[in-house]
């Protein structure tokens, strides 16, 4: 096949992957790893919807889903993985039938709760990389915070009418989320998508690509997005990417960090908005 495998690859998946394997910044080794890998998405909505069926597609091994919901007719404009007939199960099942269906082989975690003080570093150490594809402030700083307090890498981002943004939290190794954002913003300031709208492709887009900065973590590929904010707007077809420091008096990975285990309901609290 003109590869040097020295590797678990089975003649099937060097078939399946050869289109990864084809690009030289993955590679034979580079799907090894990513076979071998494991990754939990934090919602099973607009943008964990993309990211699960691209990070199952390109063949990560063991994939975990986190979500307490279930599926809503006004989901369906953006949340891909489930159909109509899913309308009314809980998502964590109808992501699942969505995954296997594309990959039957995949080890598939679904966790049908939400993610809490309780659970989030006990989950987030149990995978590789964490997809953030959930749908309020508060649950996106317990993410940033759980990749701080683990050392697993996250890949944030959020999504409302036709923009979006996105930034990976690879700890040691530039800020997290509290350094671009060191409270949580009032509930005030913060429109949800029931409240200001989503363009479904929109959510794609970014889910994608959180998925793409998954895979490029898990197999050493490229740069990933450590201390860059990209921004975009599909309205305008502007795409920025903003260099974020991180902030010594950062409360969760500055010098002197006041978010300490076992992380504490209080830092979290506002009220929930709406499913992405
Ligand atoms: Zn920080």
């Amino acid at each position: 096949m003109g590869y040097n495998i020295r590797m678990k690859l089975s003649d099937e998946n060097i078939l399946r992957y050869s289109r990864n394997i084809l690009i030289p910044e993955i590679g034979p080794e580079g799907q090894e790893k990513i076979l071998c890998s494991s990754a939990l998405v934090v919602g099973a909505g607009g943008l964990g919807s993309p990211a699960l069926l691209y990070l199952a597609a390109g063949g990560v091994g063991r994939i975990g889903v986190i979500d307490r919901d279930r599926v809503e007719i006004t989901n369906l404009n953006r949340q891909v993985i489930h159909a109509e007939r899913s309308v009314g199960r809980r998502k964590v099942e109808s992501a699942g039938d969505g995954i296997r269906a594309i990959r039957s082989d995949v080890l598939l975690e679904e966790h049908g709760a939400a993610l809490t003080v309780e659970n989030a570093v006990r989950l987030f150490r149990q995978y590789d990389v964490v997809i953030d594809g959930s749908d309020n402030f508060p649950t996106k700083f317990l993410c940033s915070d759980a990749s701080v307090l683990t050392g697993v890498p996250l890949v944030h981002a959020g999504v409302l009418r036709f923009g979006g943004q996105m930034m990976a939290v690879v700890p040691g190794k530039g800020p997290c989320l509290r350094c671009l954002i060191p409270e949580i913003p009032p509930r005030r300031d913060t429109p949800t998508c029931a409240e200001a709208g989503i363009l479904g492709g929109v959510a794609g887009i970014v889910g994608a690509w959180q998925a793409v900065e998954a895979i490029k973590i898990i197999a050493g590929a490229g740069k990933p997005l450590a201390g860059r904010l990209l921004t975009l707007d599909t309205l305008t077809g502007a795409v920025s990417v903003h260099d974020v420091s991180r902030d010594p008096q950062c409360p969760a990975c500055g010098d002197s960090p006041r978010i300490r285990l076992p992380l504490e309901a209080s830092e979290y609290e506002q009220e929930r908005s709406c499913v992405i």
